[in-house]
């Protein structure tokens, strides 16, 4: 079945189980009344089903691939991404000062989503510009801000993220890319780059990467990197691409999913770069991009977990197996039910806790501190539970279809190996848990609190028509709030056995309390589903919170000769 854009369900979440409103409300998006929004909900969701869904498969089949040191791309992307940048959506969240719309982040996420769950490795490119043009908006001087972003958010030129080298993975600090001054205001940019996402194209007449290196008298570690704008070709005086850069794409990997997005190995030769932000402040100016593009791979999951969750649930309604009343299809079993509804009611509860994470972002804008502090606390649940969604969700979409789900021409297949890298890049989700129950607890879990404070509250409003919910989620947030204690009185290195189980069970509370939320407003379909959340899928807290009150030693105690069979 082909994918359809869930638009329907944007909207509700907007409406009814996150508030939009209160974004509405700002000055700076009073313009998103309920018809805007609409009309930017469909426009965008067409686009998906009609234009990037079809693609998905192709990019799959023909992969990217390296012709003479240029990548070529799979069949029907550059059409595709022609359709993203006329429709304004590579550059939705930028400033209008360069040609951007402006959207708030909970818009964007919706149009993220729903992009990567029509064709995720296409997807990648306009998700790594958007990340761009956010860095330099917050970072660049303004004469790379004038050449730059009108290019940049107009989608004729495309932007990359260059972190990884090989010694340096989720250690950042340890990349050895230098950067050399020329005395005339730019670099030269000299080291090699791997993974590099979208580092090359055939649709683009540019490509700008975004590079990290260390100048000549940098710090050991994080504080000694900064960050440079490299671009493929040189801007000439009227600022169109010129003389190409001493840079070029090595090889392309050959990978497990997104085979439609070119994964590159980059080699910098002493290429002219220009200094974005401060001298060793590259890790604040990358922080910028990493979050916009950390809750960004988050829905792009989601977006994978809806394709697949749309794709199983045809399938369930087609197929015959065994004898069964109603319908006699294969959806009338109740094991076959039970997964289908865990995949929709995930699906539900990780787009919500994205879509939160995003208005958190949108008021945090506004300089409403703790709206800041909560978007903190939710960026790396948004990430890694939006991404485990999307690779749990897919591979029960394989079980779903049986052995069909194994043969590549479901589709069933490709959604899992697509979705598998998101619990990779943009920092591994055992990063984000540690930064989780690490950084985003420094403030003596206040930001954690008030929003257990606020489920209990919504549990609290619930208790006289949703009796059966409102207890379970209440409960659950008390049991939450007593990790939470536990868990800050202890020093942070003894906080990170536990980091997973953490933010797992503060995720499923999040889910319950959305569901419930929407439960409350509603028709009978969500509360069923909220039903089938709190009483089968909640109970999973108490498991993690399990884990987490085991502490650190059980699992230290193992040693490499222990794990030997
Ligand atoms: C398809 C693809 C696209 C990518 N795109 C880009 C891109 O565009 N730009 C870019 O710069 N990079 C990109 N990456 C790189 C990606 O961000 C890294 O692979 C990722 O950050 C993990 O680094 P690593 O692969 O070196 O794994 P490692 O860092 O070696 O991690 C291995 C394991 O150890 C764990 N681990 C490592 N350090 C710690 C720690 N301190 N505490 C606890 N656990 C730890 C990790 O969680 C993981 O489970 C991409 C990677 C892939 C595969």
């Amino acid at each position: 079945m082909p994918y359809q854009a869930p638009v329907d369900d944007f909207r509700f979440i907007l409406e009814h189980v996150i508030g939009f409103s209160d974004v509405a409300a700002t000055g700076r998006h009073a313009e998103m009344t309920p018809d805007v929004t609409d009309a930017i909900l469909n426009e965008a969701g067409r686009m998906c089903d009609e234009i990037l869904a079809p693609l998905n498969r192709a990019g799959d089949l023909e992969p990217a691939r390296l012709e003479n040191g240029v990548v070529r791309t799979s069949p029907g992307y550059a059409e595709g991404y022609r359709a993203i940048a006329e429709g304004g959506w590579v550059g939705m969240a930028a400033g209008e000062a360069y040609g951007g719309m402006g959207l708030p982040m909970a818009l964007v996420t919706c149009v993220n989503e729903m992009m990567g769950g029509a064709c995720l490795a296409l997807q990648l490119n306009p998700l790594m510009t958007q990340a761009e043009i956010e860095a330099l908006e917050s970072h660049a001087g303004p004469d790379l801000q004038a050449l730059y972003l009108p290019k940049l958010i107009s989608g004729e030129w495309c932007g990359t993220m260059n972190l990884t080298e090989p010694q340096a993975g989720s250690d950042v600090g340890a990349l050895r890319s230098k950067a050399e001054p020329n005395g005339d205001g730019t670099y030269r940019i000299t080291g090699q780059k791997i993974y590099i996402t979208w580092a090359d194209n055939d649709f683009s007449d540019n490509i700008v990467h975004m590079v990290l290196a260390r100048l000549p008298d940098a710090a050991e570690g994080t504080k000694g990197i900064s960050l440079f704008l490299v671009p493929k070709f040189l801007p000439d005086a009227d600022g169109r691409p010129g003389e190409a850069n001493s840079l070029r794409v090595v090889s392309l990997e050959h990978k497990l999913g997104i085979h439609g997005s070119p994964t590159a190995v980059m080699e910098y030769d002493g290429a002219t770069g220009w200094l974005v932000g401060e001298a060793h402040g590259g890790m604040a100016a990358m922080f910028t991009m990493m979050n916009t593009a950390r809750l960004g791979v988050g829905s792009q999951a989601v977006g994978v977990a809806e394709a697949a969750t749309q794709a199983a649930l045809a399938y369930a309604q087609e197929r015959r197996q065994g004898k069964v009343g109603g319908t006699g299809t294969i959806i009338e079993h109740a094991d076959v039910r039970a997964m289908l509804a865990r995949m929709r009611a995930e699906t539900f509860a990780a787009r919500a806790i994205t879509l939160a994470c995003a208005k958190a972002i949108d008021l945090g804008r506004e300089g409403d501190a703790a709206a800041k502090a909560r978007a903190a606390l939710l960026t790396p649940i948004a990430k890694a539970f939006g991404t485990e969604t999307g690779i749990n969700v897919a591979d029960l979409g394989i079980q779903v279809h049986g052995g069909m789900g194994f043969i590549e021409e479901t589709g069933a297949a490709q959604f899992l190996r697509d979705a598998r890298i998101t619990a990779i890049y943009e920092g591994t989700n055992g990063i984000q848990a540690m930064d989780l129950v690490g950084r985003k607890m420094m403030d003596g879990g206040e930001a954690a609190f008030a929003l257990i404070d606020e489920v209990q509250t919504g549990a609290e409003a619930a208790r006289d028509t949703l009796p059966d919910l409102a207890e379970p989620v209440w409960q659950a947030a008390e049991a939450m709030r007593e990790a939470t204690e536990r868990l800050v009185g202890r020093p942070p290195a003894e906080r990170f056995a536990g980091a997973m189980p953490y933010l797992r069970g503060f995720a499923r509370l999040l889910g319950a309390h959305y569901h419930l939320r929407a439960a409350q407003a509603g028709e009978g379909r969500r509360r069923r589903l909220a039903s089938f959340y709190v009483e089968r899928m909640l109970p999973e807290q108490a498991a993690h919170l399990a884990a987490l009150r085991a502490g650190p030693d059980c699992v230290m105690a193992l040693d490499a000769e222990d794990l030997v069979a």
